[in-house]
C-alpha cells in the first residue's frame, strides 16, 4: 500500500484528501514508477477544484508531472532501477498522475532522465519548465537569437515565466520580465532579467494596431489582451511564443503586425509534443539551458501533506517559481 492525493466528486460532495491506495488501484500501463518528486502546475490546481474541467472520472489522482525510479516494466525500453521523467500526455488528466508514491504509466510517455539532471531538478522544471524551454527553442528556430534584441516574458514570476526568464538569460538573451508582483522585482533580476516592468507596461489600456517596435521576441504564458499588446509591439520579423491563458482566452488583435511587419505567432503545446522533440529538448534542459537558480531560487519544496495548500495558491496566482512535491 502507498499514499496518494485523491480528489473525489459525488452528487453533493467534493473532497481532496491524502488516502492509502493499493497497486490494484493504479491504471494500466507498462511502466511502474516509485515517484521521487512531482510538481504543481496550474492545470493541477484546476484538477483539484469541482469545476476545473480537467478531470472527467472520479475518484482521481491528479499530478501531470512525475520523476522517479522504475520498479517494474513490461516494455523493453525500461528496466527496474532506471531513473525517468513522465509528464503530460494523459497523465493527471484521464490517467492517475504524479501526486502518488507510485504511478503506472504508458512506456510511450516516459523519458529517460538525461545525464546532468537530478530527479529533483527535473521536477523544478516540470511541465512549466518544459513549456518555457519549448517556447525558447521555437523562438530560436524562427531566427530570434541572443543578439536580436529584447525578449519580453509575461507572467514572469509564474512557473513558465520564471523558467523562461532564467533559460533565456542562461543562453545570453536580454530579458525584460513583466510581473504584477511589485515585491518580486529582485527575484526576477536574480534569475537574470535585465529589466523588470509592470503588467500595465506590456499591456497598456489602449493597444495600437501597430505600436512601438520594442520586442525581438516574447514568451507569453498569459495570453488574452496581453498577447494582442505584445504582437503590436513586436519588431519587424520578430516572434511571439504563446503557451497560456492566465490573462484570458480572447485576443483582441488585428492583422497588421502579421501583414506589415511579418511578425510570427508561435503556438506552444507541451502535452502532445512528440518524443523526437521532447527527448532532445530535455537533454538541452539538462545542459546548456539549465539555470543556476533552478533549485536555489525557483524551486520550493512541499510534501504530500502540504500539497493541498500549494494547489490553492497556484489558483490564486500567488506562487513564485515552481513548487516541487517530495515523496
Ligand atoms: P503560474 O505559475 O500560476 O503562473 C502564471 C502567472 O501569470 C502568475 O504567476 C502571474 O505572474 C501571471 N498572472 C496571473 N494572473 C494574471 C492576470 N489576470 N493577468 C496577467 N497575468 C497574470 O502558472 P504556470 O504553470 O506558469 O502556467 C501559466 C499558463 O500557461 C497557464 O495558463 C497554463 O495553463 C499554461 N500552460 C500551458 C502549457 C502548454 O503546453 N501550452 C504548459 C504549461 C502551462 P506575475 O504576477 O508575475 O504577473
Amino acid at each position: 500500500n502507498f499514499r496518494a492525493l485523491v480528489v473525489n466528486k459525488t452528487e453533493d460532495d467534493f473532497s481532496v484528501d491524502v488516502k492509502t491506495l493499493s497497486f490494484d488501484d493504479l491504471p494500466e500501463g507498462e511502466v511502474t514508477i516509485r515517484t521521487a518528486y512531482s510538481s504543481v502546475n496550474y492545470k493541477d490546481g484546476l484538477a483539484s477544484i469541482p469545476n476545473g474541467n480537467i478531470v472527467s472520472t472520479y475518484p482521481f489522482v491528479p499530478g501531470i508531472d512525475l520523476a522517479g525510479t522504475v520498479v517494474s516494466s513490461t516494455d523493453h525500453r525500461f528496466k527496474e532501477g532506471d531513473e525517468v521523467i513522465a509528464t503530460s500526455y494523459e497523465i493527471g488528466v484521464t490517467h492517475f498522475g504524479g501526486f502518488s508514491e507510485y504511478a503506472r504509466v504508458k512506456a510511450d510517455w516516459v523519458v529517460p532522465l538525461p545525464k546532468g539532471l537530478s530527479l529533483k531538478e527535473a521536477m523544478a522544471y516540470g511541465t512549466a519548465g518544459f513549456t518555457a524551454a519549448l517556447s525558447v527553442q521555437s523562438l530560436e528556430q524562427h531566427g530570434v537569437l541572443p543578439d536580436s534584441g529584447d525578449i519580453a516574458v509575461t507572467g514572469a514570476t509564474g512557473g513558465v515565466g520564471s523558467l523562461a526568464v532564467a533559460i533565456l538569460a542562461k543562453l545570453g538573451y536580454s530579458v525584460v520580465a513583466s510581473t504584477g508582483k511589485e515585491s518580486e522585482h529582485d527575484y526576477l533580476k536574480s534569475l537574470g532579467a535585465k529589466k523588470v516592468v509592470s503588467r500595465e507596461d506590456v499591456n497598456p489600456e489602449k493597444i495600437r494596431a501597430l505600436g512601438k517596435q520594442l520586442w525581438a521576441g516574447a514568451v507569453d504564458p498569459v495570453g488574452g489582451k496581453t498577447l494582442a499588446a505584445l504582437l503590436s509591439n513586436t519588431k519587424y520579423g520578430g516572434s511571439v511564443a504563446v503557451s497560456g491563458l492566465t490573462g484570458g482566452t480572447s485576443v483582441p488583435a488585428t492583422v497588421f503586425p502579421f501583414i506589415l511587419r511579418g511578425v510570427n505567432l508561435l503556438g506552444i503545446d507541451s502535452v502532445y509534443c512528440p518524443m523526437e522533440v521532447r527527448k532532445p529538448l530535455w537533454e538541452r534542459m539538462a545542459n546548456e539551458m539549465k539555470p543556476d537558480s533552478l533549485l536555489s531560487d525557483i524551486g520550493q519544496e512541499v510534501d504530500l501533506d502540504g500539497l493541498k495548500d500549494a494547489l490553492s495558491s497556484i489558483l490564486e496566482g500567488k506562487v513564485r517559481g515552481r513548487t516541487i512535491v517530495k515523496f
